[in-house]
């Protein structure tokens, strides 16, 4: 066995353009192609040097190439990387004892997407509801400007009509509520609801966090009517707000809780928690997924796990939190054409633009990427910060300087 692969095919150049030649054109990536990275460091196919305030969507939580993150994925590649649902493997036994120990849960349900723990929980939240009360127990409620994935089922639940649009038809008895408003969930969830899902804290939506009365008012309301409480903390967990789990800073323990994004730093993988009681829902040949917590994904989402659950770790998250907040406050202050207010939570921020700016989100995000800092947007209004939790001080420093530097030719432009 010595066959190479052809090094003309791995090797031949290409550029942004051939995107637009042979890719789906579901997106519109940047014009710059990011080639290599470390930490929260990348350089283009120029060698231009970028500071990332991204982490690839809130995903590679301990930055880029993280050495401890790649010992343990080549260490596994050279071991076994997939066996099929015949088999467990130690990896993810491992993985599940970790992640249960560390959370509410008594149970997890490994798959590879976001959209893929939250189809599983509104499936767990169906079978439950239906096994238990009967059929007519089955409608699903949301929030407006919610995000869940893409998928039929979780783009419909998801509380963004554009996503779901020329989609129809969608999967029937799914309500979408104002989020943060009590009086619309009270009188939304009846007996005939089986599931209220919410993100603790709202990401694509506009980075909007959530009352705590409010998320306390949703778990009451699911302990009156039985429906379950699906937490999905996609983009707000694995220590993002500076807990292990967002529930666990707001004292509110769901009843299904999913993961993804920073659980595997970048390799694909993600998690849907519950208790055991409602484990027992999905008995055998009820769900599945080929990839699911195999070996490779279990290994990296232990390691990332075991490095991100401890105190240190997330008190440094808290700490990099009110220094970066503190510094966009000043940048509020000295922007006011530009800015208007900061919320968000942990090293999830937002920064809403006036109206002076209204719509135009993505033209700041374009400034401040010329000078050298990436960051995200949360729709049209809202510029959004997610850096890697290993974010420096000095790293935040770096980034507001480049951003001013963004916003002066963008305003000495106008
Ligand atoms: C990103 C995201 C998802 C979807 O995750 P995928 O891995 O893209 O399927 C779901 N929910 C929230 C809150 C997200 O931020």
């Amino acid at each position: 066995m010595n066959a190479k692969l052809d090094s003309t095919v791995t090797t031949r150049p290409v550029t942004r353009q051939t995107y637009d030649e042979v890719l789906v054109p579901t997106y519109a990536p940047a014009q710059m192609v990011p080639v290599r990275a470390a930490g929260l460091d990348l350089w283009d196919q120029e060698g231009k040097r970028y500071l990332d305030f991204t982490s690839g969507i809130a995903v590679a939580a301990l930055g880029h190439c993280n050495p401890i993150v790649v010992e343990a994925l080549v260490r596994q590649a050279n071991t076994v990387w997939h066996l099929g649902n015949g088999y467990t493997n130690e990896p993810v036994l491992r993985l599940g004892l970790a992640i249960t120990e560390a959370t509410f849960a008594d149970r997890a349900f490994f798959c590879n997407s976001g959209a893929e723990a939250n189809e599983a929980a509104l499936k767990l939240a169906r079978k439950h509801a239906h096994a238990k009360y009967g059929e007519h127990k089955s409608r699903i409620v949301s929030c407006l400007n919610s995000f869940h994935g893409r998928t039929l089922f979780t783009v419909s639940v998801g509380g963004q009509p554009k996503y779901t649009e020329g989609f129809e038809p969608l999967p029937p008895s799914i309500d979408h509520i104002p989020y943060n408003d009590i009086e619309a969930a009270r009188a939304a969830i009846g007996d005939d609801v089986c599931a209220v899902i919410v993100e603790p804290v709202q990401g694509e939506g506009g980075v909007m966090p959530g009352n705590p009365e409010y998320l306390q008012e949703l778990r009451a309301l699911c302990d009156k009517t039985g429906a379950l409480l699906i937490f999905d903390e996609v983009q707000c967990g694995m220590g993002r707000t500076g807990s292990l789990f967002a529930y666990m800073g707001y004292g509110v323990t769901p009843d299904v809780l999913t993961s993804a994004k920073a659980l595997g730093n970048g390799y694909p993988v993600a998690a849907m928690l519950t208790t055991e009681e409602l484990a027992k829902s999905l008995a055998v040949g009820t769900h599945g997924t080929t990839y699911g917590g195999n070996p490779l994904a279990a290994t990296v989402a232990l390691t990332v796990l075991e490095t991100i659950n401890q105190p240190a770790f997330l008190a440094r998250v808290k700490e990099a939190s009110l220094y970066l907040i503190g510094k966009l406050e000043e940048l509020v202050r000295d922007y006011p054409q530009v800015f208007g207010i900061v919320r968000g939570a942990g090293l999830l921020l937002g920064i809403v633009v006036t109206d002076e700016f209204k719509g135009r989100s993505k033209d700041i995000q374009r400034a401040v990427e010329a000078e050298g800092l990436m960051v995200l947007i949360a729709g049209p209004d809202v510029v959004r910060l997610a850096p890697a939790l290993i974010v420096t001080d000095a790293q935040i420093d770096e980034a507001m300087a480049l951003m001013r530097k963004g916003l002066d030719k963008l305003l000495a432009a106008r």
